[in-house]
């Protein structure tokens, strides 16, 4: 490969300051998802433009000898400032841990990529982010090729299961299980939401007493098929203090 010089415009879903003050950043972008450095970036201009979530136009850098494209320049092209708000703040985080175990780099994803950026809209704009989040994580995990099972229970495969599966966030038939059944709405999600519209299921939210059970399943879904989201577990809401 020879050097070579490409502009990509993406969302930064990874940030990490080195000791030498290089911003390394990964991008997910309609062409898929990308690491680059920006040399000695915290010192300057690029520092504030390479920010968690921002939306970016970046010229790239990239020679043979380097296993990290360089960032030679950045434009910021959109942010959404509400995102900064705890509580919108960490689901965004969230969302932005699982599209970067998700999807791998090279990979030409334009759907993963809108996707992601609806997730971030809808997390910075609607007055229930945890209900987005909620949604937008199945749908990420869908487009990715990870879709629970529903059908036939986890354990046996007896159809038509209707409680929690603590192990592998999917779901158990009455003989295999030893917690409760979910209730109707929770269970209707769990059943529905990869193939349901997002715009349907935004509008149709479960009640909130019912959602730790449903991030209880999401997180332990995650952590069996996909692995690799390091701070899930603080995340998550509900889910950090429960013991392994
Ligand atoms: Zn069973």
């Amino acid at each position: 490969m020879r050097s070579r010089s490409a502009n990509r415009s993406g969302i930064v879903i990874r940030r990490r300051v080195t000791p030498a003050g290089d911003i390394i950043v990964t991008l997910l972008t309609p062409q898929g998802k990308v690491k680059a450095i920006a040399r000695g970036g915290v010192r300057g201009q690029l520092s504030s433009r390479l920010n968690l979530f921002h939306h970016v136009g970046a010229q790239l850098y990239q020679t043979p000898q380097a296993d990290l494209a360089t960032v030679q320049q950045a434009v910021l092209e959109g942010a959404l400032p509400r995102l900064a708000e705890p509580e919108r703040y960490a689901f965004a985080h969230l969302m932005a841990e699982l599209a970067d175990a998700l999807f791998q780099e090279g990979e030409f994803s334009e759907q993963a990529f809108e996707l992601f950026a609806g997730a971030l809209r809808g997390i910075s704009h609607q007055a229930d982010p945890e209900w987005v989040a909620l949604v937008m994580s199945y749908k990420l995990l869908g487009l990715a090729g990870f879709i629970p099972q529903t059908t036939r229970c986890a354990r046996c495969g007896a159809p038509g299961p209707s409680h929690p599966d603590p192990l592998g966030g999917q779901l158990l038939c009455g003989a295999c299980a030893s917690l409760p059944a979910y209730p109707e709405e929770g269970l209707d999600f769990l059943q529905n939401v990869v193939r349901r519209s997002v715009r349907v299921s935004i509008e149709e939210p479960v009640p909130e007493e019912q959602r730790p059970a449903l991030w209880r399943a999401l997180e332990r879904f995650v952590t069996v098929q996909v692995g690799g989201v390091q701070s899930w577990r603080q995340l998550v809401p509900h889910v950090g203090a429960v013991p392994a």
